[in-house]
């Protein structure tokens, strides 16, 4: 291709509101162009990439996970939604519309009901399964606020793939071969991936694994353990880690004490940091007591301290509670998890108290909450009680009374759990549960993610097959999804520098670039030999035959991050300018042998991301 043919359109400057580098060197190379707010046009530069992206997906998913493409609507009726539920609880995201005969439809976000009623209407036997099917698709989400240009846009491409089993053995061997799949995927995109499993027993499922990229702008925090053969990665919000014990100032294990708990007064004494001041002890010698504002929490509290004076709301999908409270008890130098303790409590989310709240549900102010005088269920974290044992002695806590606290308190005799759970957060430096080791933490991002869906589609839409014994079965489903065009912008993020995209030979949008200074005569010849050699051989090249100062020519070929680039001047002839984009230096080699070298270059690259 030369560039006369082609459209280039680079612009010097990103757009202000393009904050992170894969934006504004997606704007600024000409890969994309805002057209929407959210919505994004690959120009034909981008579209390149794209597709290469997509065809990697389309291999590794056709052979290693030996799924077939399909391809549904984007439009879909909304009827199929209304079956599986999803209809309400999808909310504001979903882009409905009705159609002239005043029919519900919906812009796609996600195809799990297309996907269960096309397989359900030809579905008899037990041997049409396992169904293994996948797309890749325009998709539509009403993201509030869509930011980071296609890392989260409103309309974007999805490849998902879909399993409908006929047991749970097979969903795991289906699971399986996706999961092998996504890692040759990323390797061959040269993407660094962090697997993240997580169960995902809330969903109803058994099994889930989060494929995430370390990333400035992620939107998780990940808590990574460093040993390579542990390989625990979680989400913050669900990371567990290792008990440290609760050790005095003088770094010894408490002893259980007899003494009966006493007040003590403590004037002025509200902080961690007042406390151990006053004590000249260790925070975790501490219990520290939170009271949290529950919202719509489904758990049955009937009976618990508190709970005669909550509203409970009767609901199809199961009672719940939409205020009620909780007296949280951690050791003090430790962090409550909210994702934790809303998951513990089954709640949308959780609050800390306002003052006046805690005066009432505690009798006392925030820092003087005591375990033995609130007035709501104590939900205790671990690291005071685990598995019915105390895991602090002769501890010091609130006492319920401004002003004071109480000492020798010795936890399971002086108070009893309502919940006994971990709700704390992991942090850096804490220990790896399983292996030992400190953890470090990262931001992320997800561009990937396989679940088991289990009955959830098959029950609400009615699909059933007839077993092995003759009798009507439900089958099990899982689902497997990469966000294509965060994937292409998390390639660009990881492989760039202050010139511009440095791209990985297998979603290059050409391998190699020519760039004679001036495009006639001798360099003209040159250049155009090297350009129909590497053409013969199947490879991707760009010429740069725009009659444009050399320096315009060398900064666009950088922008767009073409991996080689071929100089072609007359001051180096018969030499010309080898120069890989990711090297600091050009070397010059005998222009005879340029086209050669390219190849063996590009081919090298290629098995460098190779999959084997
Ligand atoms: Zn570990």
């Amino acid at each position: 291709m030369k560039t006369s043919k082609f459209y280039i359109s680079t612009l010097r400057e990103a757009p202000s509101e393009a904050v992170i580098a894969s934006h504004k060197l997606m704007l600024r190379a000409g890969i994309t162009r805002k057209l929407g707010n959210g919505l994004y046009t690959y120009l034909p530069l981008g579209v390149r990439s794209l597709y290469k992206l997509e065809n990697i997906i389309r291999e590794e998913w056709n052979g290693t996970a030996e799924a077939l493409e399909f391809k549904p609507t984007v439009i879909v009726p909304g009827d199929i939604w209304k079956e599986s539920g999803r209809w309400e609880t999808m909310g504001p995201q979903m882009l409905k519309a009705k159609n002239r005969g005043e029919q519900d439809m919906v812009v796609s976000p996600t195809a799990e009901e297309a996907f269960t009623a096309i397989v359900r209407d030809g579905l008899d036997s037990y041997k049409q399964l396992p169904v293994n099917l996948y797309q890749i698709n325009t998709k539509y989400r009403d993201e509030i606020r869509p930011r980071y240009g296609v890392m989260r846009g409103r309309e974007f491409i999805m490849a998902d793939g879909y399993t409908m089993n006929a047991d749970d053995e097979s969903l795991d061997e289906s699971y399986k071969l996706y999961e092998k799949a996504y890692f040759r995927i990323f390797k061959r995109l040269g993407l660094k991936i962090i697997p993240v499993r997580a169960d995902s027993g809330a969903m109803g499922g058994s099994g889930s694994e989060e494929f995430m990229v370390e990333s400035p702008i992620g939107d998780d925090t990940l808590i990574i353990c460093p040993n390579e053969k542990c390989g625990y990665a979680a989400n913050v919000e669900k990371a567990e880690c290792a008990a440290d014990e609760s050790v005095n100032k003088n770094g010894e294990k408490p002893a259980k004490t007899d003494l009966a708990y006493e007040m003590v007064e403590t004037p002025n004494v509200f902080s961690i940091e007042d406390m151990e001041k006053f004590f000249d002890e260790s925070p975790k010698m501490f219990i520290k007591a939170l009271i949290y504002r529950v919202i719509n929490s489904s758990l049955d509290m009937t009976g618990a301290t508190g709970a005669d004076k909550w509203k409970r709301v009767s609901d199809p999908a199961g009672d719940y509670y939409p205020v009620s409270y909780a007296c949280v008890l951690i050791r003090a130098d430790l962090d409550v998890n909210e994702a934790k303790l809303a998951a513990t409590l089954k709640a949308s989310e959780v609050v800390l108290a306002e003052d006046e709240e805690v005066k009432e549900w505690a009798g006392a102010g925030h820092g003087f909450v005591g375990p033995m005088t609130s007035k709501c269920p104590l939900i205790v974290d671990w690291s005071v009680i685990k598995n019915n044992e105390a895991q602090m002695h002769d501890a010091i806590a609130g006492s319920g009374k401004d002003g004071y606290h109480v000492k020798h308190v010795e936890p399971l005799r002086d108070f009893v759990p309502y919940i006994n759970a971990d709700v704390r957060t992991a942090k850096e430096g804490d220990k790896c549960a399983c292996c030992g080791s400190t953890f470090y933490t990262r931001k992320g991002n997800e561009l990937g993610h396989i679940f088991k869906l289990g009955h959830k589609y098959t029950k609400s839409m009615h699909v059933t097959f007839l077993g092995q014994n003759g009798k009507p079965t439900e089958p099990t489903m899982g689902c497997y999804g990469i966000g294509v065009d965060r994937t292409l912008a998390s390639i660009i993020e990881t492989n760039c520098d202050d010139k511009g995209i440095i791209w990985p030979m297998s979603v290059a949008p050409f391998q190699v670039c020519i760039v004679p200074i001036n495009y006639k005569g001798t360099m003209k010849e040159v250049a155009d030999k090297i350009y129909d050699e590497l053409t013969k051989a199947g490879i991707e090249v760009l010429l740069d035959d725009r009659n444009e100062r050399p320096g315009v020519k060398f900064a666009d070929m950088e922008l767009i991050g073409i991996p080689l680039r071929i100089t072609v001047g007359d001051k180096n002839l018969p030499n010309v300018e080898f120069k890989p984009r990711s090297a600091a230096e050009a070397e010059l080699v005998p222009a005879e042998n340029a086209a050669q070298k390219a190849i063996e270059y590009v081919k090298a690259e290629l098995a460098k991301l190779s999959a084997e």
